[in-house]
């Protein structure tokens, strides 16, 4: 791969990566003692009494409910921008996971992440 596509995809991920880390951050810790992983904050529920208090726990429950599996979504993209990023380091990036050829470069263009070529990925 030329030097200058690698350049462009590696801005591309470092892109994707920040936008990633910057939407978690809005609903998600870093989790400091395991690399890579992101606990959605469970919301604090203000002390109130009565009813309103009670709903606006249970409405917040919900809410942290729906954002787990929007979090585990984009926990796994960062885990696959972070390897790719790995790899460009390395210099072993473009390479398929699964038989070792070269991922299409048009691929990777439009999915700089991509782990496998076109045949062996979606
Ligand atoms: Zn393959």
């Amino acid at each position: 791969m030329n030097e200058k596509l690698l350049l462009e995809l590696k801005e591309k991920l470092e892109e994707q990566k920040a936008s990633i880390e910057a939407e978690l951050g809005k609903f998600a810790k870093k989790d400091d003692k395991l690399k890579g992983d992101w606990d959605t904050k469970f919301p604090k529920v203000n002390g109130g009494i009565g009813g309103q208090a009670l709903e606006d726990a249970a409405d917040q429950v919900e809410e942290y409910v729906n954002l787990l599996p929007v979090e585990h979504n984009m926990e796994l993209r960062l885990q696959s921008i972070n390897s790719a990023l790995e790899e460009i380091k390395k210099g072993v990036y473009g390479k398929c996971e699964k038989c070792g050829k070269n991922i299409d470069e048009e691929r990777l263009k439009v999915l700089p992440e991509a782990r496998e070529c076109g045949k062996c990925g979606k």
